[in-house]
């Protein structure tokens, strides 16, 4: 699994960070990032954040 996101839509709900903080936080430009690839474990937390991100800009694949 690789996790992406397209910043550049973000609205910095913060949503991501929450649901699954292993992988996503709040960068200092007050966007989300990536900051580890979900290794097995994390697999479901990443793709329900990417399924609950309210303007869809996280890319799972
Ligand atoms: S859930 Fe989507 S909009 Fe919200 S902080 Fe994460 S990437 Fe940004």
């Amino acid at each position: 699994m690789h996790v992406s996101i397209e910043r550049s839509g973000c609205i910095s709900c913060g949503l991501c960070a929450s649901t699954c903080p292993e992988v996503f936080r709040i960068g200092d430009d007050g966007l989300a990032e990536v900051h580890q690839q979900p290794d097995s474990g994390l697999e479901d937390g990443a793709r329900e954040a990417a399924e609950n991100c309210p303007v869809s800009v996280i890319y799972v694949d």
